[in-house]
């Protein structure tokens, strides 16, 4: 046994079982691997309107200062804009590196080895992955069909469960709860639990007529609960990682803010975050854009016979009526990248986000193409 296996050996089980995270292929990789010019990249929920040119003008003027200094700790500037925008107190704010890092930081900072945590399968895979790194026990209750499930969500909630987690609207299905199904799952919850909300694609799910307003129901509902928001999907930051969290209570997120890193959100993306988040031109010509893109896929799709899930984000998961790495790969070959969906029951099903128009006119064509080939019987491994 060499020193590296005994370090191994000696590791706590949850971390040598963990899942490694999917984070798909990049377009580099695919446009070299298949000697491809164009490639669609339609596997992460990316904006193809990218960020606000204010974002832009702000990062020059950043980085015109130099990135020697460490950056705020607290993120001051965003943290006003925050709060003035939510009328809350700003210490009931939390920063991270990217909404993921909040997920990471709440679980270990609320979770101990063998606690108990509800959430949904399908689901986002760090929504199980952060719990189970601290050794607790995820119980993933399966949707309904393609929708939320919430008299099994409540009969699975016991005494034991220290944490739900739920992804509202649904990542990777897209569908949401109403309010009156909010209410009744959130009146499930027992007293010591805390409810982890993640509204991820609150811009585009807000533009949606009848969307619950999860933030007033979460108010409403006295238990201790976080929100979660990001600036990676519908303000276009991805690449910058930097997400936030509004808890019920300053007492959580200052617990939090012990457990995370002091500078776990850069210069740059504090910067960025706040000349984007006074840009609501675009991230409402981002959101119009994929409203009627969605539809426009959804049309498509319908038409080769699949059958999307009502989606109010931007992305539509549908069953590829075969196993979908098969479908995926096909799709490769044609330069354009899908999330082919691993947890088991849903093996079969694609989420395909929703890109510039040129991209889902390609991902419309290729999946044309391969249905057509599949209708006259052509076996897949010749496609
Ligand atoms: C994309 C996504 C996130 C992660 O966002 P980052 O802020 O980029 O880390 C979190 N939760 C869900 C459900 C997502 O889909």
């Amino acid at each position: 046994m060499t020193p590296t296996d005994a370090l191994i050996q000696a590791l706590r089980p949850d971390i040598l079982g963990l899942p490694a995270y999917n984070a798909g292929l990049s377009a580099a990789h695919v446009r070299q691997q298949f000697g491809l010019t164009r490639i669609a990249k339609l596997a992460s929920n990316e904006n193809p309107f990218g960020a606000s040119a204010r974002v832009d003008a702000a990062l020059a003027r950043a980085l015109a200062d130099g990135v020697a200094i460490y950056p705020d700790p607290a993120c001051g500037a965003l943290r006003a804009a925050l709060a003035e925008r939510f009328g809350v107190d700003g210490a009931r704010l939390v920063f991270g590196n990217g909404s993921e890092d909040l997920l990471s930081v709440a679980a270990h900072t609320f979770l101990a080895r063998g606690d108990e945590v509800v959430t949904v399968v399908p689901s986002f895979g760090l929504h199980v992955i952060c719990p189970q790194s601290v050794g607790a026990r995820v119980i993933a209750v399966p949707m309904r069909g393609l929708e939320f499930d919430v008299d099994a969500l409540c009969a699975a909630l016991t005494r034991r469960t220290r944490m739900l987690v739920i992804s509202n609207p649904s990542n990777p299905v897209g569908c949401t709860m109403d309010a009156a199904q909010i209410k009744r799952l959130l009146s499930c919850v027992p007293p010591g639990t805390l409810v982890l909300w993640d509204e991820a694609y609150y811009e585009y799910a807000s533009a949606t007529p009848g969307y619950a307003d999860c933030l007033a129901l979460l108010a409403e509902s006295g238990l201790p609960w976080l929100l979660l928001r990001t600036f990676s999907k519908a303000y276009g930051l991805a690449g910058l990682r930097i997400g936030y969290g509004l808890a019920s209570d300053a007492r959580l997120t200052d617990l939090m803010n012990r457990v995370r890193t002091p500078f776990n959100i850069n210069h740059l993306a504090q910067c960025a975050a706040l000349a984007a988040l006074a840009d609501t031109a675009h991230v409402e010509a981002s959101v119009e854009h994929v409203s009627a893109e969605r539809e426009r896929m959804r049309a498509a799709l319908v038409a080769l016979s699949y059958a999307p899930a009502r989606s109010c984000a931007n992305f539509l998961f549908f069953d590829a009526h075969e196993d979908a790495l098969a479908l995926s790969q096909r799709l490769l070959r044609e330069g354009v990248i899908v999330k082919p969906w691993r947890e088991p029951g849903y093996t079969g099903c694609v989420r395909v986000s929703i890109g510039s128009r040129e991209d889902n006119d390609m991902f419309i064509d290729a999946l044309e193409r391969t249905a057509q080939r599949q209708i006259n019987g052509m076996p897949a491994e010749l496609l």
